[in-house]
């Protein structure tokens, strides 16, 4: 380890009353000042051996940029986690650094880790509220073209190191804008979509083309693709969802959260009356699930002015998969959590809305293959709850229009795109990455998998290794 010495807390991250961003769409946390920045930031011990980067998916040089912004760098801090990450203001925002960077960094072990998430977005938003975001440098073509399906972080990073490789890259994506769940998932308010879109024109200024409204498996299949491009990655992300399958699930004002979450944020309803497609949610709301999208889902309801927002989750909060960070925000709202609980019938009115969820409480009992203890329903113990929306947020499957129109592609018995270690599937030129072949996961772990299927195609199309453009 170097010589620092570590003198000072964590700099909090400032963010916005709660009674205030109820109100709007706009971003919770205000992200810290240079000030704030270079302090966190001087925490740094600079080890030898960076614990840190061990935990990162991706690699990034975390003590080099981290020193960039203690001696105030603070854009050439930015193109630093570019060399490993092209886009540093999303990851910044969404990763889960607690069980990442900032799991694995020493200063852990004793007290708080550096806030390596917050000096990420610090240093990215910077770069690009100062102007200073630079495309690197292109080189030569190398005359390969690769096919990109799907427009989520997997894809948008596979897509990335390719054209810095010189590659010609053509991004498909089924719904009229780009970015899958960075889009339509993950609502304005954790990722503003200034931020998105500014990561979108660095991608375009590497001279990537994005085509949008294009379904792979009905506009074009993946053979018609393999005729006019030498590789392929699939990218299609795991956007199918589950249900509960319980009585009443077909009721009006009973929604997956991913359509839901897409409603709200790919058409608009988040910024009604502008643009005239509301949501509406009525006073009573119940998010089924405890993940991140449930929270994202209950968070989003209470923005659209639902008065009583009750998350329903069948375990205790201890099991609850979302982030801390998530579910802390989301009781600053007043978002209600009610645990070994879980949902068995849906009731509605004469019209068909759904109005009463009857709830039966559990208990937990033995662990069960995940190690988390199962919950036992306890028998006798149903009530009612009232509710004019409920939104089920228990997990998503693959979807499978490009593996049914792809015979030769090998799935798993659950759908899920197999591949080998270097990324390719069963079908010759076509590679594979992110939640179409892990099931729902991590941006970050999307954007690991897009990365090494670059090098894989890189490999496979010129028998070379990668240079050292975006990747580093
Ligand atoms: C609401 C929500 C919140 C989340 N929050 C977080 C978070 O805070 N942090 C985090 O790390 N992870 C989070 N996740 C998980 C994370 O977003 C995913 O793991 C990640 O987006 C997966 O990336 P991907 O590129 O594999 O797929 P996706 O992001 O799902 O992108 C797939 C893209 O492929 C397109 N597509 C699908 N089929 C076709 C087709 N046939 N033709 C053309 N295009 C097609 C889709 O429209 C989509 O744009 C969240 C997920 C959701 C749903
Ligand atoms: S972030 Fe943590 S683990 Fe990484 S170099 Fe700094 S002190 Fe060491």
């Amino acid at each position: 380890m170097g010589s620092r010495v570590m003198t000072q807390q964590r700099q909090p991250m400032p963010e916005r009353p709660a009674d205030e961003r109820v109100r709007d769409f706009d971003e919770v946390p205000i992200g810290y000042t240079a000030e704030m920045a270079v302090a966190e930031a001087q925490r740094c011990l600079q080890c030898k051996r960076p614990m840190c980067v061990e935990g990162c998916p991706v690699k990034v040089k975390i003590p080099q940029f981290v020193e960039l912004i203690a001696q105030g760098r603070f854009s050439e801090a930015a193109r630093k986690i570019k060399q490993t990450n092209a886009f540093p203001a999303i990851c910044g925002r969404v990763c889960p650094q607690e069980g990442q960077c900032e799991l694995t960094c020493v200063l852990g072990r004793r007290g708080e880790p550096v806030a390596i998430g917050r000096l990420e977005r610090f240093a990215a938003d910077w770069e690009r509220a100062h102007d200073e975001v630079e495309a690197p440098a292109h080189p030569a073509p190398t005359g390969h073209s690769i096919g990109v399906v799907g427009s989520g972080p997997g894809g948008l990073a596979c897509a990335a190191d390719l054209a810095m490789w010189g590659h010609d890259v053509t991004v498909y994506e089924l719904f009229h804008a780009p970015g899958g769940v960075l889009r339509y998932g993950i609502p304005r308010f954790r990722l503003p979509r200034a931020v998105l879109n500014a990561e979108l024109d660095y991608l375009s200024k590497l001279g990537v083309t994005i085509r949008t409204n294009f379904v792979v498996g009905r506009t074009a299949t993946i053979d018609e693709l393999l005729q006019e491009h030498d590789a392929i990655f699939v990218a299609t992300g795991a956007g199918l969802p589950r249900f509960l399958g319980i009585p009443g699930e077909n009721l009006l004002g009973v929604y997956s959260a991913n359509e839901f979450l897409t409603r709200v944020n790919l058409m608009r309803a988040d910024r009604f009356p502008e643009y005239d497609t509301p949501v509406h949610c009525g006073d009573n709301v119940i998010v089924v699930g405890a993940g991140n999208v449930a929270m994202d889902a209950a968070r989003t309801a209470r923005r659209l002015g639902a008065e009583n927002v009750t998350v329903v989750y069948r375990r205790t909060r201890g099991e609850m998969p979302a982030r801390v960070e998530e579910i802390e925000h989301a009781e600053q709202e007043d978002v209600r959590m009610h645990f070994l609980l879980s949902p068995i019938e849906l009731r509605g009115d004469d019209d068909g809305w759904a109005r009463v969820a009857v709830c039966r409480r559990m208990e937990l009992g033995e662990p069960d293959e995940t190690g988390r203890r199962r919950p036992v329903p306890v028998e006798g113990s149903e009530f009612e709850l009232p509710c004019d929306t409920v939104i089920v947020a228990v997990g998503s499957r693959a979807h499978p229009l490009v593996p049914d129109t792809t015979p030769d592609l090998d799935v798993s018995r659950r759908g899920y795109v197999a591949i080998d270690d270097s990324g390719a599937t069963s079908k010759p030129g076509v590679f594979a990455g992110g939640d179409i072949v892990t099931g729902s996961a991590t941006v970050i772990e999307a954007m690991g998998a897009g990365r090494r299927a670059a090098e894989s195609i890189h490999r496979s199309l010129t028998g070379q290794e990668p240079p050292n453009g975006n990747g580093g």
